[in-house]
């Protein structure tokens, strides 16, 4: 709006061209007064609008950059966590989730074991289950995610989805993580936490569920497009799924898990992009993390054969630039070394007599990533 505006002072009504010159100066829109009197006049009420502006941008300075001094590898910063979410009292809990440190002592105990546990018909049964809720609850936070939603909001509805189906949101207060979810936006390898941050046209954004439900945990992850998303993002994350499916077509009794590393990082570094080394797939039935570890990157020496009755995660964290990882402050949050983006997909499986059987894959006709859904329909 342009020309003369009212003044100000309450039933004054005069036009005036005189703005203050400290709104000018904190970005405040308006605050025209007639004259220099009114405006004198009118100063002990009007400069609480000055109070309230400074506030507001001093919290969002606080906001953007909760560790002064720390210097990010890309443009991405954290913003406000909510309060930790209720889990229903009915609902069956992990032993970490009333620890106030968050410790699995279930899971330290066996810590440094190698020996892999073996799973019997009727847990697999059980793992079959849980697996498939875990998936209900990760395709409905695939449908929540869209430009201007916060992952605060995806956390929110991961969290009820879970309470719906009478399930422990596994990575609640695991170690003493904060939220129901791991939302990994853009340059975040893994681990990230949701906030107050909404979505953005061309971010890409990992959504990482596991559910614990009749004893056991169901862990998968995969990577969305946010609105339209350039090339190199697309190319990125078609690689990252890629590695997983490949990988998984190589789970048979006898294979040793040192081996899907190589096959992983062949298909990555032949498109251009790298491999995360300090976080692996992982044992996981009872026990949220636990052996066999399993690297993602080349001759890795872990240890270990397949067997049937096996359960594990494959979930490659492949990058468009370097292969190294920091982590924030939050001790969470682990993001690329050079701010370039990385992208994820993870699925929980079961070494069976003559391959694997995919416990987190979406059922029915559709077996694929969601991602591939967004490109046909844009190339539609
Ligand atoms: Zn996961
Ligand atoms: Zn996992």
């Amino acid at each position: 709006m342009s020309g003369a505006r009212i003044c100000e002072t309450d039933g004054c009504g005069k036009e005036s061209r005189l703005q203050c010159p400290t709104c000018i100066k904190l970005s405040i829109d308006g605050s025209y007064f007639c004259s220099q009197d009114c405006f004198k006049a009118n100063w002990a009420v009007h400069k609480a609008v000055h109070k309230k502006q400074r506030m507001k941008d001093h919290m969002a300075k606080e906001n953007a950059n909760p560790w002064p001094g720390y210097v990010y590898s890309g443009p991405l910063r954290p913003h406000i966590v909510s309060p930790k979410r209720e889990v229903l009292p009915e609902i069956d809990k992990p032993d970490y989730a009333s620890d106030v440190k968050g410790y699995p002592a279930s899971e330290m105990a066996v810590r440094g074991s190698t020996q892999i546990k073996v799973l019997s018909s009727e847990e697999i049964e059980i793992l079959r289950e849980t697996c498939r809720l875990g998936r209900e609850v990760l395709d409905i936070a695939y449908s929540a995610v869209k430009v201007g939603v916060t992952t605060d909001e995806i956390d929110q509805i991961v969290h009820d989805a879970c309470m719906e189906r009478n399930c422990y949101p596994s990575p609640l207060n695991y170690h003493q993580f904060p939220k129901s979810c791991c939302t990994s936006v853009n340059e975040v390898i893994c681990h990230g936490i949701p906030d107050g941050r909404p979505l953005e046209d061309g971010d890409i954004v990992n959504i990482d569920i596991t559910v614990y439900y009749k004893g056991f945990h169901g862990d998968l992850n995969e990577t969305f497009f946010v609105g339209k998303v350039d090339e190199g993002s697309k190319n990125l994350v078609k690689v990252a799924y890629d590695c997983l499916m490949q990988a998984i077509d190589e789970v048979r009794p006898g294979v040793r898990y040192r081996e899907l590393g190589n096959t992983i990082m062949k298909h990555a570094q032949t498109n251009g992009c790298s491999v995360v080394r300090t976080y692996c797939g992982h044992g996981i039935h009872r026990l949220f993390h636990t052996a066999p570890n399993v690297p993602h990157y080349a001759k890795n020496k872990a240890i270990g054969v397949m067997k049937p009755g096996h359960v594990f995660t494959i979930e490659p964290m492949i990058s468009a630039g370097t292969w190294k990882d920091r982590t924030w402050p939050d001790n969470w949050t682990a993001v690329t070394e050079d701010g370039k983006r990385s992208a994820q997909f993870e699925h929980t499986l079961v070494v069976t007599e003559t391959g694997c059987e995919i416990l987190t894959i979406r059922p029915e006709q559709n077996r694929r990533g969601h991602f591939l859904d967004q490109l046909d329909k844009e190339n539609a």
